[in-house]
């Protein structure tokens, strides 16, 4: 079950995140690089804030990442979300990907069970009008 209503407003690509939203409908996670300074940088943007190139790549994100912060939505800002609070809003990092954080949600979990700090895995989610949406789950650590 997808982490939100269906009738919960579809992303609207813009010229610079375009590819980035293509490759997600692909089940592909990857963030642009700078080709000349190899700084990654997100959301995507038509040149490098560091060294101005104009050059980019894009780079598969590793599964895994790590919730930098979140918070819980109590009082949703869309109507289409009413019936899905309390929802998490995570801001997750990723290893080899240094300075990107992504904007996201945490599925099939309690929010009282988010922490800075946990690890999660990448879960693509159904979103309004057949888009694939990077969210993530909890990994829990097998007992052993
Ligand atoms: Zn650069």
């Amino acid at each position: 079950m997808a982490y939100f209503p269906s009738t919960f407003p579809a992303v609207a690509p813009t010229l610079d995140d375009r590819h980035f939203w293509e490759l997600c409908a692909a089940r592909r996670l990857c963030f642009q690089r700078c080709v000349n300074c190899k700084t990654f940088r997100h959301p995507p943007a038509p040149f490098c804030p560091r060294c101005q190139s104009l050059a980019s790549d894009w780079v598969e994100a590793p599964t895994v990442a790590t919730i930098f912060s979140f918070t819980v939505v109590y009082h949703p800002s869309h109507s289409d979300a009413i019936s899905a609070v309390p929802y998490n809003v995570v801001l997750v990092e990723f290893e080899s990907c240094s300075g990107v954080r992504l904007v996201s949600n945490v599925i099939d979990e309690s929010v009282d069970a988010l922490t800075v700090g946990a690890r999660v895995e990448l879960a693509w989610d159904a979103g309004t009008g057949g888009q694939w949406l990077p969210r993530f789950r909890l990994l829990r650590l097998k007992q052993t």
